[in-house]
């Protein structure tokens, strides 16, 4: 494909700020800060973009921010771009000049590395306004605490994707080669629930389990009943699974105990099957403890949804991709059983989380997220703002479609509420 217009202006774009954003992201490397506490990376983000003549709006809980680039037609599409902040409460291993100096946390999962593309990606459809060149809107999403996990839903309750068509994210994937983008269209993360069952009964000898209920047989019923039944009720495509990591009853061979617990964890790549999961486990437990009669208590503990991309959405950043990386830039992706808390974005508006290349060709080296030796080749900054700039602008010239305002709440001009730092980023003023 020959080169376009917009590939000839991001290699432009990174000629001049590439250096900048390699000292960003090396002095974010160095300052890490775990969910919530991200006012440092908060105040340098605001100030920097303040300068380049944006208007970045402050969470509420004073750490992550909004910022709207271009206008736009008044009904016009609106695209987001999202990355996270937070580093990971681990130490840093690395012998390297921007290794971490804070005890006990560490950029190991990419957060600065993502942060750090979104600038950019900003800065440069900044330019892009400021030209003319920006039919519509992009929504710069910097967002607290995705390990906590959570952050997400702060953005949701503040209007963050209030009115937003689209929204695309990337992560840092160290098994991928620099350059390389993996995509894939349905679900990319997994859901991981935690469940408790309690089960009480009187307890009594075991000599006469008639006269009492046999708490720790049904407990064991509970244990391979649930799982089995599972396994016929729920679409096995929706790969939802229970597996028990620890179970627990009585103290004497021929005491039956009044109580016992097991506990476990729910995964799932399917999104209904997630939502119903709580409220069927509950129905499937009753009947097996009252034949016993035993009661059962289910604790039923969410952590985030699957991320579940959507093929128009997934199209649109591999034709980008495409267009600023080369025809062979897109990789297919396997799934992962982690969890990724950018699926509450996705369960009200169409969009697409991709993986980022950031392997050292050649390396011997293999790195992993959330190990404290994690490092990136950092050419993958280059690469994310081409693909994050590249997949709005692709975006926006598609005319939103799948376009469908209001979905989730009201549907905001400015973010709020929040604080907008001035121009030149000395004072704050209300949004
Ligand atoms: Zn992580
Ligand atoms: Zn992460």
């Amino acid at each position: 494909m020959p080169r376009t217009d917009l590939a000839i202006g991001l290699d432009s774009f990174l000629a001049g700020h590439q250096a900048e954003l390699i000292g960003f992201r090396r002095d974010m490397h160095a300052h890490p800060e775990v969910g919530y506490h991200e006012h440092r990376a908060t105040r340098r983000l605001a100030l920097r973009l303040s300068a380049a003549g944006l208007r970045p709006v402050i969470l509420p809980k004073g750490t992550g921010m909004l910022v709207d680039v271009g206008d736009g037609p008044p009904d016009g599409p609106v695209v987001a771009l999202r990355a996270d902040l937070d580093a990971l409460p681990i130490a840093d291993e690395k012998a390297v000049p921007y290794r971490s100096t804070v005890a006990n946390a560490c950029h190991a999962c990419g957060h600065d590395v993502h942060t750090t593309i979104l600038l950019g990606a900003g800065l440069f459809l900044a330019g892009r306004a400021a030209a003319g060149q920006l039919p519509g809107r992009v929504r710069l999403i910097f967002q607290p605490a995705e390990e906590v996990p959570g952050g997400a839903l702060d953005v949701l309750a503040a209007g963050g994707i209030a009115g937003v068509d689209r929204i695309f994210a990337l992560h840092c994937d160290p098994r991928l080669e620099v350059g390389k983008v993996g995509t894939r269209t349905g679900a990319i993360t997994a859901a991981c629930d935690r469940i408790t069952v309690r089960v009480t009964g009187p307890g009594g000898h075991t000599a006469r389990p008639h006269l009492t209920a046999d708490l720790v047989y049904a407990l064991g019923k509970i244990v391979t009943e649930l799982p089995a039944a599972l396994s016929r009720r729920v679409d096995p495509r929706s790969s939802l699974s229970l597996v028990w990591g620890r179970v627990s009853a009585g103290s004497a061979p021929s005491a039956i105990p009044d109580d016992g617990v097991a506990e476990g964890t729910v995964r799932c790549l399917d999104d209904e099957a997630w939502h119903q999961a709580p409220d069927l486990l509950k129905a499937l437990i009753e009947p097996v403890a009252s034949s016993y009669g035993v009661i059962a208590d289910l604790t039923y503990e969410r952590t985030v949804p699957p991320t579940v991309n959507e093929a128009a959405s997934t199209g649109l950043l591999e034709t980008a991709a495409a267009e600023v990386l080369g025809a062979d830039a897109v990789v297919p992706t396997p799934q992962s059983l982690g969890g990724e808390d950018f699926a509450w974005y996705l369960e009200s508006v169409p969009g697409t989380l991709a993986r980022l290349g950031t392997r050292f060709p050649g390396s011997a080296q293999e790195f992993d997220i959330h190990q404290p030796t994690f490092d990136v080749d950092e050419r993958a900054i280059g690469v994310g703002v081409r693909l994050l700039a590249g997949a709005a602008l692709t975006a926006i010239a598609d005319g939103a479609s799948g376009k469908d305002r209001g979905l989730n709440g009201k549907l905001l001009a400015e973010p709020s509420p929040g604080t907008a730092l001035t121009a030149n980023g000395a004072g704050t003023t209300p949004a």
